[in-house]
């Protein structure tokens, strides 16, 4: 059997990620999207982007091995128990049914993705503030079985 490398008993970053990283702290208003693209083109993977043939359009569909990421806003994709966003305290009746119906679209597109044999990973955008746990899992993700 092969010896399993603990996770922390090494750093994930090659020097192109830390440069990634390095430009990500630096650049503040970076989309979240456009972080999870760079750090998988910075890891070698190619993607295509939103493609409107399968559910949800993923934002990086890994075509060869079956592999899709969304990158979702806290606050609007509804990311359970997480202290980024603020719920809004007015106009509830026009948020609630608004905010309800992507997290069910959202599941319904992950459903029917993964039953047509796609692994599906969703990357939080309150978990970008750790660049080093997200590569982390993307390249785990992504080089997984
Ligand atoms: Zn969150």
């Amino acid at each position: 059997m092969s010896k399993v490398v603990p996770p922390n008993s090494f750093d994930p970053l090659t020097p192109h990620e830390r440069s990634v990283r390095m430009s990500l702290i630096r650049s503040k208003n970076t989309k979240p999207e456009l972080i999870v693209r760079r750090l998988a083109w910075s890891m070698g993977y190619r993607y295509r982007l939103h493609l409107n043939s399968l559910p949800g359009r993923p934002d990086l569909a890994f075509l060869r091995i079956r592999k899709a990421i969304f990158v979702h806003g806290c606050f609007w994709h509804q990311h359970k128990r997480c202290k980024h966003y603020v719920m809004p305290k007015s106009r509830l009746s026009f948020w609630l049914p608004k905010l309800e119906s992507n997290v069910s679209r959202d599941k319904k597109h992950l459903r029917i993705l993964r039953s047509q044999g796609w692994e599906v990973l969703v990357v939080w955008e309150c978990q970008l503030k750790d660049i080093r746990v997200v590569s982390r899992r993307i390249r785990k993700f992504l080089e997984g079985p």
